[in-house]
C-alpha cells in the first residue's frame, strides 16, 4: 500500500515505524513468526541513510566479536532473501590496498586474529598480479572473501515490495508516527492498531521516545559521496579500501599495531584525518563508482557537501587507481551516531523496543540485530 490513506482498518500484530533497512530487517524477522506487520514511515520512498550507502555489506573490519558475527550473519541473510526478492548482489569481496608498510603491518596483525581465518593477505607482487588495476604505491593487500555489495537505491524498495508481496507486509508511507502505545499507534493520518510496535527511527531523535534517545548522548555523522566514472575499462572485482581505514574501522583500529600507522597519519595525512575521510570504492552494474567517505558529527550537520572535501576523498583514489575520475554526482548522508555504542536497543514498555543503529553498520548488521531483538521481545526462535 502507498500513499497516506485509507489507513488499513485491521489490526496487527506489530507497527515497525521506520523503513529503512532497520525497520524491514524487524518486518522480515517477525513475519517469519507469522506475525501481523505494519511498517509506517513518513517518507512517500525511502530516502534515508537507508539508500545513501554504499550497500557495502561489511564484515572484515567490523569490531572483533558480537558486530562481526552479526555482519557475517546478516550476510547471510542477504544472500538468502536477494535472490527472492530479485535484488542483484553486485558485488563480492574486499580488497583493503596497504599503501604504506605501517598500514602492511596492521593488516598482517588481523590476518593473525580469528577474523582473518579466511583472508589472504598479498605482498606486492601477488597483489600487483591479481589486481592490475591498483597502479600506485602497494605494501600488500588484503582480500576477504565475506564482503558483499548491493545497490541500495534498488536494493531497499526491491525489499519493501518483497515483503509486502511475499511475505503479507502492510506498508503506510507518507505518514508520520506521533505516539507509540500499543494497541494504539497515533498517525498523522489517523490511529492504527497494533499489539506491539518496534520503533526504528534512524537518525530522528526528537519524535518518538525523545527522553530516552536524549539519555544516550547521540550525535548524527554527515558524510559526502560520489559516484564516477572512470572510463569502460575498470572492472573492479570487489569493493576497495585503503589503509586510512584502518583507522576507522574497528576490526583493524582496536589492534595495537595500528598506533604507529595513525602516528603517520597525523603527519602525512592530516586534513583526511580531520575530515573523517577514507577510502571505500564499489561499482554498480552499469560499470559507474561510488567513491567516499568523510565523517562530520554535529547535532545538526550541515546539509552543504565541500568540494575540498572530495578533493581529499579524491586525493586518496589517485593514490591507488592513478587517475581522476569524473564525477557524475554527488550526495550527503546522515547516520545516528554514538562515541561508547555500535547500536541501541532500549524498552520503553514491555510492548515496545527501540532499535538504533549508532555507527555506519546497518546495511552490514540490521538483519541480525533485527533477529535478535525479535526473538528476545517474542521469546522464540526465528525459524
Ligand atoms: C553515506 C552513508 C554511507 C554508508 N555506508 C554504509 C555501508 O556501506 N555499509 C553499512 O553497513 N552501513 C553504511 N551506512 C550506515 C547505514 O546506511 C545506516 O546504519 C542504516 O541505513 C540505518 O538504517 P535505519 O533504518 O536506522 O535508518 P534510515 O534509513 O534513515 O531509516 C529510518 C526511517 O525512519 C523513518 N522515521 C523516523 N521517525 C519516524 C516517525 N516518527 N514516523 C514515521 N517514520 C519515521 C524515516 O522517514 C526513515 O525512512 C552508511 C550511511 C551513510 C549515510
Amino acid at each position: 500500500m502507498t500513499g497516506a490513506a485509507p489507513l488499513p482498518s485491521a489490526g496487527f500484530d506489530l507497527a515497525v515505524v521506520g523503513a529503512g533497512i532497520v525497520g524491514l530487517a524487524h518486518a522480515l524477522a517477525a513475519s517469519r513468526l507469522g506475525k501481523r506487520i505494519v511498517v509506517i514511515d513518513r517518507d512517500a520512498q525511502a530516502n534515508g541513510a537507508s539508500i545513501r550507502n554504499f550497500g557495502f555489506i561489511t564484515v572484515t573490519g567490523q569490531q572483533a566479536g558480537a558486530c562481526w558475527r552479526r555482519a557475517m550473519r546478516s550476510r547471510d541473510i542477504w544472500l538468502e532473501v536477494a535472490p527472492q526478492a530479485r535484488i542483484e548482489v553486485v558485488q563480492s569481496g574486499l580488497a583493503v590496498v596497504a599503501r604504506r608498510r605501517a598500514a602492511a603491518r596492521v593488516l598482517e596483525a588481523f590476518m593473525a586474529t580469528d577474523m582473518g581465518r579466511d583472508c589472504t593477505f598479498l605482498d606486492e607482487a601477488a597483489a600487483r598480479a591479481r589486481f592490475p588495476m591498483f597502479a600506485g604505491a602497494i605494501s600488500g593487500v588484503l582480500w576477504s572473501p565475506h564482503d558483499r555489495r548491493v545497490e541500495s537505491r534498488t536494493a531497499i524498495p526491491a525489499l519493501a515490495a518483497w515483503l509486502a508481496d511475499a511475505r503479507d507486509v502492510t506498508f503506510v508511507r507518507g505518514v508520520e508516527v506521533f505516539d507509540v502505545n500499543p494497541p494504539h499507534i497515533e498517525t498523522s493520518a489517523g490511529q492504527i492498531e497494533a499489539e506491539t510496535a518496534i520503533v526504528c527511527p534512524g537518525d530522528d531523535f526528537t519524535g518518538l521516545f525523545a527522553g530516552r534517545i536524549a539519555s544516550y548522548g547521540l550525535s548524527r555523522c554527515k558524510l559526502q559521496m560520489l559516484r564516477a566514472d572512470d572510463g569502460p575499462n575498470l572492472n573492479l572485482p570487489c569493493a576497495v579500501m585503503t589503509d586510512l581505514s584502518l583507522c576507522r574501522y574497528l576490526g583493524y583500529a582496536e589492534l595495537p599495531e595500528s598506533a604507529g600507522l595513525k602516528r603517520e597519519f597525523a603527519s602525512e595525512q592530516p586534513a583526511h584525518l580531520a575530515h573523517g575521510v577514507h577510502l571505500i570504492v564499489v561499482q554498480s552494474a552499469d560499470g559507474s563508482l561510488v567513491i567516499g567517505d568523510s565523517h562530520h558529527y554535529a547535532a545538526t550537520p550541515d546539509p552543504f557537501g565541500s568540494s575540498a572535501v572530495d578533493d581529499l576523498i579524491l586525493d586518496e583514489y589517485v593514490a591507488v587507481f592513478g587517475r581522476r575520475p569524473r564525477i557524475t554526482e554527488r550526495w550527503t548522508g546522515t547516520y545516528a551516531s554514538a562515541a561508547d555504542r555500535l547500536m541501541l536497543i532500549d524498552a520503553p514498555g514491555a510492548d515496545t523496543r527501540l532499535v538504533m543503529i549508532t555507527s555506519g553498520t546497518g546495511a552490514s548488521t540490521a538483519f541480525a540485530i533485527a533477529e535478535e531483538v525479535v526473538e528476545e521481545f517474542y521469546g522464540l526462535r526465528v525459524g
